[in-house]
């Protein structure tokens, strides 16, 4: 079995007569040395169901086959679905018959389109999609234990952040509803054809209980948009609205035990989860 490099894929896409878009995320890892990289810290299992999103020409999707029992592939270019088949066919046909390809968008799939439960997502993601991708599978795929992700360097230290970090908000609260995420590494981008213009970095992701609540997950992520939508102000005024008054935000923060001045990048998913319990009732 012989992994893509920078040859194969230029081969490939003369042969695709393929125009990277940006649209899609179109950047093709052309490194063998990055995709084992990706599926060693990936530790997948000869028991794994793997979920790969947008396995473009092939490049760890062809690394990550020998090393599980199945990889489901789920690509939205028609073209590069229908080729993915035949380029593993070709290149590792020992391994050929663990890939099933689904042609779709993977922020629209669910558990019934696909031909088994997968255990552990491995991508290399398309960028502009990243964050709300892992949110949908982690959503949708209850049997998806972990995660291995590489997505840009700055989304990645997103989703890992942790309170009180600059760059702490919205993804990060809401993966860590899901999962413990941490960084696993930044990539550089000459190991792209084409390159972007922006690092890479792994992110890992296990799957986690989420925080034991009375709310529901709808209600904690209103709680959650509503404090960071204005996260330069106070958590009184920045769940104002939400709560219907300020004294009403006010009321339910102190029934929540969380501080009224502080700021929604200060609290965890847990302090969320308890303000969202102390909503007001809407008045019809
Ligand atoms: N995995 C390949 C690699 O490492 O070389 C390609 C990764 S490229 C960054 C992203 C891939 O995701 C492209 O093949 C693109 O067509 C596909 N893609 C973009 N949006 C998608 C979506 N919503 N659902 C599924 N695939 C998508």
């Amino acid at each position: 079995m012989s992994l893509l490099g920078p040859v194969e894929v230029r081969v490939l896409a003369e042969k695709l007569n393929l125009r990277p878009t940006k649209k899609l995320g179109q950047n093709f890892v052309i490194d063998g040395g990055t995709v084992r990289r990706i599926v060693r810290v990936a530790e997948v299992t000869p028991q794994d169901v793997a979920i790969e999103i947008g396995p473009g020409l092939g490049s760890l999707t062809l690394a990550l086959l020998p090393e599980v029992a199945e990889v489901v592939a789920v690509e939205i270019d028609p073209v590069l679905a229908g080729q993915l088949p035949l380029t593993v066919e070709q290149r590792a046909p020992e391994v050929a018959g663990r890939l099933t390809v689904v042609h779709a968008d993977a922020l629209k799939v669910g558990p019934g389109d696909l031909p088994a439960e997968p255990t552990v997502l491995v991508a290399n993601l398309p960028y502009n999609v990243s964050v709300p991708v892992v949110l949908h599978l982690l959503r949708v795929l209850p049997s998806l234990r972990r995660g291995l992700v590489m997505v840009q360097a700055e989304v990645a230290d997103r989703l890992a952040a942790a309170p009180g970090s600059r760059v702490y908000g919205v993804p990060s609260v809401k993966a860590a509803w899901y999962a413990d995420v941490r960084r696993a590494g930044p990539v550089g981008r000459n190991v792209f054809w084409p390159a972007p213009n922006v690092d890479s970095g792994l992110v890992s992701l296990v799957r986690r209980e989420p925080p034991s609540t009375t709310a529901t997950r709808e209600e904690v992520f209103a709680a959650v948009d509503a404090a960071f939508a204005q996260r330069r102000k106070t958590l009184r005024a920045a769940l104002a609205s939400w709560a219907g008054t300020p004294a009403a935000a006010e009321e339910a923060l102190v029934g929540a035990g969380v501080d009224p001045s502080a700021r929604g990048e200060q609290l965890r998913v847990e302090d969320f989860a308890r303000i969202a319990e102390q909503r007001p009732a809407r008045t019809p």
